[in-house]
């Protein structure tokens, strides 16, 4: 496995009582290591020594040996992310600060500032790998909403109409909002919403309107036509990323939700029940056509022993191990499931019986192969397989009754084989 080297964030003020209770928050919350300095001297000697490890740096104005905000160009030099931090709402200061590219500008007072710094650099680092569509027909709108977007680390995408934006979507897997300009030519912006809303639904993907104070009833015609709001022209930087953040999270906490019922807590796979709907839903599509697909019940071999020589957690350990390489093995549209215990399903979509059975004998060699290391254990396992090649026509209990027979098969044979039926 790949050692990533961990992130930090560099927390800087000379005022300890303040720092220590951001680092405290920090610490407790997002996975990064915490440095704190309380001189501009102190934090160079932290950036020398872990430079390209930190995610942000915050940043007070006022210290000892750099009196007015020096320190900021300095880390902005060294290419990491800045929120500045002050003590005064002083606005000249603010201005001086706000047009240099950081993050943001927080006034540090009380718990509630603390609470919003935390939520901000939470957010930072989860907008990473995030995609944001920008659909605007006016370049200089595009580009300047775009760099908004960059600020936040946001993965930005950029077109000049609906028809360009719709094209994009078959490409960027990865795109959760779309900000999109009413009047435009080709495809407006409503077209837009209506099509989107056709294929994604609003648990996946936000869409948020700009429309201008003239467009009477626009706001209302959109909102029924599957957008979640709408933003009127000219709008400020700081209510339009609070909005796009407000979009995020509710998607966020949906996937979360949704995951929580469709998975399984230990291996993170699919659990049984989703399985077997969406499995059913597959089976359905593809009724009436030649498609074959292949189903595989798949038990880790004399599993109890780990349990009994290792103890439950390496067991559990373990059997995240096998859900990796089996996730690993098949395509995004295959499914993978953990059916309880050490036992695991897996339906190969769209696959001749000749690919299946010599996909699961590869993936039977993989597992007797590879390695499992954790604690000071170091051991191999070896799993039995029961396969069968599925049809439309025979309901998917048989079939899994089927799996089940060549899995005793496989067992009885002596396991760490794989057997069809
Ligand atoms: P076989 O080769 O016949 O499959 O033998 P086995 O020992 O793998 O199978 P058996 O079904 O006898 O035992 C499975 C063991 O898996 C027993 C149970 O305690 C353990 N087990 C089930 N769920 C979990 C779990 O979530 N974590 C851990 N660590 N062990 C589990
Ligand atoms: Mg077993
Ligand atoms: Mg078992």
């Amino acid at each position: 496995m790949a050692l990533k080297t961990q992130e930090r964030i560099l927390i800087v003020d000379d005022n300890r009582a303040l720092a220590k209770l951001i680092a405290r928050k920090m610490e407790s919350n997002v996975d990064m290591i915490v440095d704190v300095a309380h001189s501009f001297s102190q934090a160079q000697d932290l950036i020398d020594e872990h430079g390209e490890n930190y995610f942000i740096a915050l940043l007070d104005l006022n210290l000892p040996d750099a009196p007015d905000g020096e320190i900021v160009d300095y880390v902005l030099s060294k290419n990491i992310l800045v929120i500045v931090l002050t003590g005064s709402i002083d606005v000249q200061t603010k201005e001086s600060f706000i047009h240099k590219p950081i993050v943001d500008y927080v006034y540090k007072g009380n718990i509630a500032d603390v609470n919003y710094i935390f939520n901000t650099v939470n957010r930072l680092s989860k907008n990473r790998g995030v995609g944001v569509m920008v659909v605007d027909d006016s370049q200089p709108m595009r580009t300047a909403i775009k760099n908004i977007l960059k600020s936040q680390l946001f993965d930005v995408y950029v077109a000049a109409h609906g028809e360009e934006a719709m094209n994009y979507f078959e490409q960027y897997k990865n795109i959760k909002l779309v900000l999109t300009d009413y009047k435009m030519p080709v495809m407006d912006g409503l077209e837009l919403t209506k099509n989107l809303r056709e294929k994604y639904p609003k648990s996946e993907l936000g869409i948020i309107v700009f429309t201008a104070t003239d467009d009477e009833g626009a706001a209302a015609t959109f909102l029924k036509s599957g957008a979640n709001d709408f933003i009127i022209k000219p709008f400020g930087r700081e209510e339009l990323i609070v909005r796009i953040n407000n979009h995020i999270e509710n998607i966020e906490n949906i996937e979360l939700i949704t995951n929580f019922a469709n998975r399984d807590f230990l291996s993170g796979l699919y659990n049984r029940r989703y399985f077997m709907s969406s499995a059913r839903e597959y089976i359905q599509s593809i009724k009436n056509s030649t498609e074959s697909f292949a189903i595989a019940t798949i038990d880790i071999d004399h599993f109890k022993r780990i349990n009994d020589t290792y103890g439950h957690d390496i067991g559990d350990e373990a059997i995240k191990f096998i859900s990796h390489i089996l996730l690993d093995s098949c395509k995004g549209r295959d499914l993978v499931a953990r059916f309880g215990g050490e036992e695991f399903c897996m339906l190969l979509k769209n696959i001749s019986a000749e690919d299946a059975v010599k996909f699961f004998v590869r993936l039977r060699t993989t597992i007797a192969s590879k390695e499992f290391v954790v604690d000071n254990v170091s051991l191999k396992m070896t799993a039995s397989i029961g396969v069968c090649i599925g049809d439309t026509k025979t309901e998917l209990s048989m079939l899994l009754s089927r799996t089940d027979k060549a899995l005793y098969k496989a067992k009885e044979g002596g396991r760490n084989r794989v057997e069809m039926i």
